[in-house]
C-alpha cells in the first residue's frame, strides 16, 4: 500500500480532501482534511454496483404487448357486424384495401398502433399484455458489457 502523502510515515488509509486537493493519507493525518472515502484493499476497485459476481436479483419480468393470435377472425367478424365493406373500412382506417384484406386473412399482423386503432373502431380487443422473464442470455450480455467497460476504464 502507498504511504501517507502528508507525513510519509504510515500507510495511506484514507482519501481526504485538503484545501481542494485529494490526498491519500494515514489515519493520523486525515484530521487535516475532509475524508472522501476509506482506502482499503478494495481501494482501486470500481464502486459497489459494478460487480462481476452473479446478480442476486430476482428474474426480471418484462412486459410485452402482443397481438392476439385470432386477430384476423376478430377483425373480420367485427367489421361484418358493422356492415362495412373492406373498402369502406379501409378508408375509415386510412389504410389501403389490401391492408384490410391482409389483416382479415391473417397475412398481415397489425403493429400495436394499428391494432389500437382497430380496437377503438371495432370495439374489440386485439392487444394482449404478457409478462415474460428476461432471458438468461440478456443478463449474461449485460455483465460482459459492464466487465468490458471496467477494463476499458482501467487502461
Ligand atoms: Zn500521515
Amino acid at each position: 500500500m502507498a504511504s501517507c502523502e502528508m507525513c510519509g510515515e504510515n500507510d495511506a488509509e484514507f482519501l481526504v480532501q485538503i484545501e481542494g486537493a485529494q490526498m491519500n493519507v494515514c489515519g493520523k493525518c486525515k484530521a487535516y482534511g475532509t475524508v472522501m472515502k476509506r482506502a482499503g484493499p478494495t481501494f482501486t476497485r470500481p464502486a459497489a454496483p459494478i460487480s462481476s459476481r452473479p446478480s442476486p436479483m430476482p428474474p426480471q419480468k418484462e412486459r410485452l404487448l402482443i397481438i392476439k393470435e385470432d386477430f384476423a377472425e376478430k377483425i373480420r367478424s367485427a367489421r361484418e357486424k358493422m356492415n362495412v365493406t373492406q373498402k369502406d373500412f379501409a378508408q375509415q382506417l386510412n389504410e389501403k384495401e389490401s391492408v384490410v384484406h391482409g389483416l382479415e386473412t391473417g397475412k398481415h399482423e397489425p403493429n400495436i398502433s394499428l391494432a389500437r386503432k382497430l380496437e377503438k373502431m371495432l370495439r374489440i380487443s386485439l392487444v394482449e399484455e404478457t409478462e415474460v422473464e428476461a432471458t438468461h442470455m440478456q443478463a449474461t450480455t449485460d455483465e460482459v458489457t459492464i466487465g468490458d467497460f471496467v477494463k476499458i476504464k482501467k487502461r
